[in-house]
């Protein structure tokens, strides 16, 4: 239990507060992983394009002192990603294409997404929404009315995904609101969740939301996104255990990150802390080809000779479905 006396480092106890305290000085990162600033492979040129952003309590995790420790290369902006590829863009998906209404995505018959929340809680340096303008994609209340209309309109879709930017950095009024609107729809059944938060800040989940949670009439499915055993702590254990009590059905997705967590054993390891923590493995994603971010790339040939030695090392259920996403397939590609 935290002494009330004296505030926490990481405000356990009080989520807005974390999310309010990020570390964004590359220095004050550096001296907090006890870094070598002499070893430096951070580039102020590349928190340009994308800023430096990591709640503290997940820089604690990195291990002191290692510039090669995977949550650190999650979140550090280095020079490799000033370098610039032709076979890299800024919007490899065509999500444009795809965009019937302000910030929502009808690419999969049955299914939309919407990006409900314009920032995160972590800015991770592989993310293909690195480029995304949050700012003209982020719908006015009447352009959520026409979102929420356009569902409404159309009967073949029976899942509502919540994305972002991550929608648990909303307030739990507005996520609330967004939950009673998807509840409104009759052919809607089930509510999906991407989220990163329950790893980066774990007490964002609230006796509030939890409730939420357990009285919705959908059937409620949480993407965590987690990419290393290390992100796995005692307090995302108590979390997640918190939300498979309230029914919550609790899935994980990857990205396959050059040097992070691409062999064989890094992964077996992830997936089975994520069972540990009631958590089963959905995807492993092949990393989009978004400018900025090649330095993360890992071969097709290479990620099929990991996924062999994977089948080898776990239960069937805890190998995760490795993908790709190609623009205009009516899915995932499974690879
Ligand atoms: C990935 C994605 C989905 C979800 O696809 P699943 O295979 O069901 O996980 C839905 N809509 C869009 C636009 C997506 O990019
Ligand atoms: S939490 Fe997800 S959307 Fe946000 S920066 Fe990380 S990968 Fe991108």
């Amino acid at each position: 239990m935290t002494n009330l006396a004296i505030p926490h480092p990481y405000h356990l106890d009080n989520w807005q507060k974390s999310l309010s305290d990020l570390i964004t000085n590359p220095n004050e990162l550096i001296a907090i992983a006890k870094l070598d600033p002499k070893n430096s492979r951070f580039s102020k040129l590349a928190t340009q394009i994308f800023p430096l952003k990591v709640p503290r309590q997940f820089a604690a995790l990195i291990r002191p002192g290692d510039w090669d420790d995977p949550i650190l290369a999650q979140i550090l902006p280095k020079v490799d990603e000033n370098s610039h590829s032709t076979s890299h863009s800024h919007d490899p998906l065509k999500e444009a294409q795809f965009t019937p209404e302000t910030g929502l995505l009808h690419k999969y018959k049955n299914r939309v997404l919407l990006i409900t929340a314009p920032h995160c809680a972590v800015n991770c340096r592989y993310c293909f929404r690195r480029h995304y303008d949050y700012q003209t994609n982020s719908p006015s209340q009447i352009e959520w009315e026409q979102t929420f209309d356009y569902i409404h309109r159309n009967k073949d879709i029976e899942e509502v995904i919540f994305s972002g930017g991550d929608p648990l950095a909303l307030s739990d009024r507005r996520l609330a609101w967004l939950i009673n609107q998807v509840e409104g729809i009759s052919h809607v059944a089930t509510l999906r969740i991407h989220t990163r938060l329950p790893i980066v800040i774990p007490q964002r989940i609230t006796k509030e939301i939890l409730e939420k949670f357990k009285n919705s009439k959908l059937k409620i499915v949480l993407v965590t996104h987690c990419n290393h055993a290390n992100e796995l702590t005692k307090i995302t254990e108590h979390a997640f255990a918190k939300l498979h009590k309230a029914g919550v059905l609790l899935l994980n997705q990857s990205v396959l990150l050059a040097n992070i967590n691409d062999k064989s054993s890094t992964l077996a390891a992830l997936s089975k802390k994520l069972f540990s923590q009631n958590i089963l493995p959905y995807y492993l994603h092949m990393p989009d080809a978004v400018q900025g971010t090649q330095h993360f790339a890992v071969t097709e040939h290479k990620a099929k000779e990991i996924m062999e030695e994977l089948r080898g090392l776990l239960s069937g259920y805890l190998v995760p479905t490795l993908v790709r996403e190609d623009p205009g397939a009516p899915s995932k590609t499974r690879v």
